[in-house]
């Protein structure tokens, strides 16, 4: 058979169709998921009742009702077909993990019974010493311990034919520290909280008793036929392809964004969408995006650590489906070079629980001031934390996208719309002098409830834009988890808003208005740098922005050291959300990330281009320098063969230079392995590999262009992005 007309036969095999339900969504929505409305149901109503006090007020849980929970819990779980229970936690690899245990226990007659108590329910002790701890304990040291989180409902995970429960739990270390993603985001949003309330006091709110942090992450991901994956050694090693020449059509005729989708992906889409409606995921828009073979499904926005489980749940689930249909999820976030990558937009707005939107223009003059406040709190967060803000985002894989031209470039500013900016520009420029209701009518702020999602100017360059109602973070990545960006988002503002709240109070019984105005004019003339309209991917910005001082940490080694800053560690300590070990912690987890990152890559293309490329292109050289030969010895005197020696000439040039980039990378590898400061040896990899890499890369792309199809070994961008 010839090795390219495997396009074909997976352009036409037969997706797979997996439905199972034909009733409306309403019907089996959340019914994987043991949630409020089954514990009302399955529970004593005394527990019901005070495990809802527990969970709302923060109390601690008594082992009483720990037990009543768990039985009800296992009941419920096994009647649905489940035989294990996992307590379900996110370590700092950005993934999650679960250990599963049975269900099972020996009486004192030695019989085996179903059993789970409210002590495994609630505390579990995975023997996790191999995950990531950046030092917090060595691995002889206290092993973790898991927690149960009550405000996260736990869920049936189907997986082949068995069935978990799954608990979502914090993983602690014996002596305290948070060695997951869960923990800090908590007590971000406990931060938050308590800043909001406390603001919401001084500007007279009495009655909103908790701010809530909202999140609606947009997920982009790839698609592509299976049998191309597997073919792709470093889209199963590295999740990019680290070679492959442009394909003749890329994204260029637009016509694949909002695109009717395929059948097949259709067909994917739904099934995932089931999965995820079962487990209360309130998937709702789908669509296809800018390149050929990229999609993105946006769930509903929920609060904030709901949010975060839920997209680890979405990011699980397209995974699981994709290869049930047959196709590769691809979530990287530069899976392909010079196509669009994938990002995730994180929108993000803080909210009382009687249903305020503190991130939203309100219709009363009051409730303007109160925006102004949030969302002078949020500039001067963004401004002072830009640094921070960037180094949540940064990986090896993201700076690939950032700042090249299809995403936002890593100098972090905020967007706010031509009419915002506007009113915050009177009011710098003190055209607002009397702060009376009327004025703040006059100038107009009346009219924001106007500013809508969608009057708003959409400026898709900028990564930090105001959208009407939410801010949307467009610098994270597709494969990331939101925690940590949202986590720092949630304390950087707690903190701004704590600022403001203290000066407000030390000029206590004065007019409010005229006191947040004045604030909110001193506030801007110092923050003010962070904002432009403009277009975030042009030349001028970055020259602008540098003269702005604003910083521009283009690359994982550089960004990371915001994370330890004293600013940085002050800050989380301050607000308790991470101590200083914690935080260093996940600094040395990054670096040592971005280094794995890429010598997985360069260890991949090595191979691939030793085992796989070179030897390829050798057989074609050796077919033309053949047919050269035989050529030359029927018709050496009649024709002149030239032109097809050059042909072999640029052949065997390719072969030699690519061949001489290995030796280069091998010895570029063996230097990095001597580097001993692992900072570094990231900068290192960073300002010497990477360009080695592409180096190689650009000679065996132009290889491709120029060697036979048919003894290509890997399959071309075309293909993978074309055919499915
Ligand atoms: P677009 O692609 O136009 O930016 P999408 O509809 O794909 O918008 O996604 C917008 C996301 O923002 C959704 O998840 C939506 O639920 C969420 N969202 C809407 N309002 C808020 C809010 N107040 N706070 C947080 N997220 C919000
Ligand atoms: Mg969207």
């Amino acid at each position: 058979m010839m090795k390219r007309t495997s396009p074909i036969i997976a352009a036409e095999r037969e997706y797979t169709i997996l439905k199972e339900k034909d009733v409306p969504i309403s019907t089996y929505f959340g019914e994987d998921t043991f949630n409020a409305k089954v514990m009302k149901d399955k529970l004593p109503k005394d527990i019901y009742k005070r495990l809802m006090e527990t969970i709302n007020d923060d109390k601690q849980l008594d082992i009483d009702t720990a037990n009543s929970v768990a039985h009800a819990m296992k009941e419920w779980a096994i009647e649905k077909g489940a035989t294990h229970f996992a307590h379900w936690f996110q370590p700092m690899t950005g993934t999650t993990a679960e250990k599963h245990d049975a269900f099972i226990e020996f009486t004192d007659e030695g019989e085996i019974i179903e059993r789970f108590s409210g002590k495994q329910l609630v505390q579990g002790e995975p023997d996790a010493s191999s995950f990531p701890s950046g030092g917090i304990r060595a691995t002889f040291e206290a092993r973790g311990y898991t927690a149960w989180d009550m405000s996260s409902p736990a869920f049936l995970r189907k997986n082949g034919i068995g069935t978990t429960l799954c608990i979502p739990t914090a993983f602690i270390s014996y002596t305290g520290e948070a060695l997951d993603k869960k923990t800090p985001l908590l007590r971000s949003i406990k931060a938050v909280n308590k800043s909001s309330i406390r603001m919401l006091r001084l500007l007279g709110n009495k009655k909103s008793k908790k701010v809530l942090t909202n999140l609606g992450p947009e997920q982009e991901y790839f698609l592509i036929d299976k049998d191309y994956y597997y073919k792709r050694k470093d889209l199963v090693l590295a999740g990019r392809t680290l070679l492959g020449a442009p394909p003749a059509k890329g994204q260029e005729l637009e016509d694949q964004y909002f695109g009717s989708i395929k059948e097949r992906i259709q067909s994917f889409m739904h099934d995932v969408e089931e999965e995820l409606y079962k487990l209360g995921i309130p998937a709702k828009t789908r669509h296809n995006e800018v390149a050929p073979s990229q999609y993105e499904i946006a769930p509903i926005f929920e609060e904030a650590n709901i949010a975060v489980d839920h997209n680890q749940l979405v990011m699980d689930t397209l995974n699981r489906v994709a290869k049930q249909h047959n196709l590769a999820l691809l979530l990287h976030e530069k899976p392909f070079a010079r196509i669009n990558g994938s990002g995730k937009h994180v929108n993000w707005s803080l909210s009382t629980t009687d249903g305020i939107n503190l991130i939203n223009p309100g219709k009363t003059p009051h409730e303007n001031l109160q925006f102004l406040v949030f969302l002078t709190a949020t500039i001067r967060a963004v401004h002072r934390h830009a640094d921070i803000l960037k180094a949540s985002v940064s990986s090896a894989a993201n700076d690939h996208r950032l700042g090249a031209n299809e995403a936002p470039p890593a100098i972090i500013s905020i967007f706010l719309g031509e009419q915002l900016m506007k009113i915050l520009d009177d009011i710098e420029k003190g055209i607002v002098t009397k702060a009376t209701d009327d004025a703040i009518i006059d100038l107009g702020i009346a009219s924001l409830p106007l500013l809508s999602k969608d009057s708003t100017d959409r400026n898709r360059t900028s990564p930090f834009a105001f959208t009407g109602n939410k801010f949307e973070f467009r610098a994270v990545g597709s494969s990331q988890s939101i925690s940590f960006p949202a986590t720092v988002l949630n304390t950087i503002v707690a903190e701004s808003l704590d600022y403001l709240s203290d000066k407000i109070e030390a000029k206590k019984g004065g007019d409010i208005n005229q006191i947040v105005l004045d604030l909110v004019r001193e506030v801007l003339k110092e923050s003010k740098s962070v904002l432009f309209s403009g277009d975030n991917y042009s030349s001028e910005w970055h020259k602008e922005a540098e003269k702005r001082g604003l910083p521009n940490l283009k690359t994982t080694p550089e960004a990371l050291p915001a994370l330890i800053t004293d600013k940085a560690l002050n800050l989380f300590e301050k607000f308790e959300v991470l101590s200083r070990i914690e935080m260093t912690s996940r600094y040395k987890i990054r670096v040592e990330k971005y280094i794995k990152d890429l010598e997985i890559e360069a260890k991949s293309l090595k191979n691939i281009v030793a085992t796989q490329i070179i030897p390829a292109a050798i057989r074609y050289q050796k077919t033309l320098a053949s047919s050269i030969n035989a050529a030359q010895a029927l018709l050496g005197k009649e024709l002149d063969l030239g032109v097809q020696k050059e042909l072999l000439m640029s052949v065997s040039s390719l072969i030699n230079k690519t061949q001489s980039g290995l030796t280069t990378l091998n010895e570029k590898l063996k230097k990095a392995d001597s580097i001993h400061d692992e900072y570094k040896k990231a900068e290192f990899i960073c300002n010497e590999i990477k360009s080695t890499m592409d180096a190689i890369r650009e000679n065996v792309d132009t290889l491709e262009g120029v060697t036979d199809d048919e003894v290509w070994p890997l399959p071309k961008f075309w293909e993978m992005l074309f055919i499915c």
